[in-house]
């Protein structure tokens, strides 16, 4: 990134995107200062190197910018005095998605950019978008918030788009950001922490659709007040605005019609097809996904068949409810993202006959919210230091038994799974049987027993696909 050569930059944040940005940044002529907390990115990056210096030592005098890598928030406690002074001597903050855009900008022919957001649904709206492109035969590039850092991805080509998941912070940092395509799901309070106020967090998000540059289009959903207001304000501003529902019939958009997706124009229905069966949109969150995905592909120029085509093959994400095997009636879903209840209790309103597995260090409030979806829960299987707070809340409504370790619980789940569905297969005569799942969605935190999710989900997946076959 070429915006800052000649000039002298601070960085703040050496992890993978922090090294992307400093090896970009320097690529481009600038003069990089990198520091970060841990002595160990340091030494990382100075076997690089890449010029490293303790920032809060710094003459701010010398630097025409900070820059926070993604993840380092501005009230990072390493980082509260570096900020202030930063601040106090002019010096602008931004983040990897400012110097993408200012690069964009400085293009002769700009590169088709898709920016995305929302409360919930992110990374597989990105996903599936990227997903989406690439059967439209486009040269995608994902990454951001989610996948790889923005500034390590491939430059510009003719034919080729980038897709990049913006978090919050992201968009905080980036006030450039004006994609051609900018998608904004939803807007719940569940992620006020950082920005204190849920007016703050909505103003936020709503810069990535109201920066959405000549000729492009914002994509809104608007089954939640927040980003219906975002919708009108961003029309009323002069931008084209593609809304999307899963709750209501839209004269112009796309909207979910039963198990359909629609594209209406004036009232028109211009495009209908079936999502029903497509296991990795499973739930009326995955329709607004799809149907944002969907917005955003048209938007793109992709045609409307190419994009039904593309839904199908869509193979989901790892640890959101991902299918990781079938195994006779019994399928297997790793839904090892649930970190909290909220989460899993999409998982558990997705299907029928569950056999649970939960636990894992417990969030506050713990699997009470979850009593509505109880009657779904065959048995539950309880792992971690959650099992005995879950065993106390499902007391007599839902059959429980402590497993302490995945191993156990997939092994005891799996085994009363396939006998039920063996019943159920006896029960009825047809074809149509009812789905057994044997589902992780374990509603908590994975640290007591794993380093992360993914680690936790792609344990499972190993588990599962070491059963024998029925
Ligand atoms: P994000 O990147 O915004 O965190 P993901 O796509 O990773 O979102 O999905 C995380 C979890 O959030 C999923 O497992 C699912 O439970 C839930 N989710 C996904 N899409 C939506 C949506 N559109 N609305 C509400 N919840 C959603």
């Amino acid at each position: 990134v070429t915006s800052f050569k000649d000039r002298a930059v601070a960085l703040f944040g050496l992890g993978g995107s922090g090294l992307a940005t400093a090896r970009a940044l320097i690529a481009g002529g600038a003069t990089v200062t990198a520091w970060d907390d841990s002595p160990a990115s340091v030494e990382k990056a100075a076997a690089e190197s890449i010029p490293t210096g303790d920032l809060r030592a710094a003459d701010w005098s010398g630097f025409a910018a900070l820059v926070l890598a993604p993840g380092v928030p501005l009230t990072h406690p390493a980082l509260h005095w570096t900020v202030q002074a930063a601040q106090a001597a002019g010096v602008e903050i931004i983040g990897d998605i400012e110097l993408f855009c200012r690069e964009r900008r400085r293009a002769t022919r700009r590169p088709p950019f898709a920016a995305i957001t929302g409360t919930n649904g992110k990374s597989t709206t990105t996903a599936l978008l990227a997903h989406l492109l690439k059967v439209g035969g486009r040269d995608v590039q994902i990454g951001g918030n989610f996948g790889p850092a923005i500034l390590g991805l491939e430059p510009p080509k003719p034919g080729r788009v980038y897709v990049i998941e913006c978090s919050s912070y992201q968009i905080d940092l980036a006030p450039s950001l004006d994609p051609a395509v900018g998608v904004l799901l939803n807007l719940s309070p569940d992620h006020i922490d950082r920005h204190g106020t849920m007016e703050n967090y909505a103003a936020v998000k709503e810069r990535l659709v109201a920066g959405v540059e000549a000729g492009g289009t914002a994509v809104i959903g608007v089954d939640d007040d927040w980003s219906r207001a975002i919708a009108d304000r961003t029309e009323a501003a002069g931008k084209r605005v593609a809304r999307i529902s899963v709750r209501q019939k839209l004269e112009d958009g796309v909207f979910l019609d039963g198990a359909d997706l629609v594209e209406s124009e004036r009232g028109r229905r211009k495009f209908t097809f079936s999502i029903n069966g497509i296991g990795s949109l499973r739930g009326a969150h995955n329709a607004q996904n799809a149907a944002a995905a969907y917005a955003a592909a048209r938007a793109l120029g992709l045609a409307p068949e190419v994009i039904a085509a593309g839904m199908a093959s869509f193979p989901g994400l790892a640890h959101r409810m991902e299918q990781v095997r079938t195994i006779g009636n019994v399928l297997f879903v790793n839904d090892s993202k649930a970190t909290n209840a909220d989460a899993a209790e999409r998982a558990l309103t997705s299907f029928d006959d569950i056999f649970w597995i939960a636990g894992g260090r417990p969030k506050e409030g713990g699997i009470e919210p979850l009593r509505p979806c109880f009657p779904r829960i065959r048995k539950a299987y309880l792992i971690g230091v959650a099992a005995d707070e879950f065993a106390a809340t499902l007391g007599e409504d839902v059959p429980f038994e402590i497993c302490g370790t995945l191993d156990v619980a997939v092994a005891r789940a799996a085994e009363d799974a396939a006998s039920a569905a063996a019943i159920s297969k006896l029960q009825t005569e047809s074809n149509k049987l009812p789905d057994a799942v044997v589902l992780l969605s374990p509603a908590c935190a994975s640290f007591d027993q794993y380093r992360n999710f993914e680690v936790r989900g792609d344990a499972f997946r190993d588990l599962v696909n070491a059963l024998p076959e029925a």
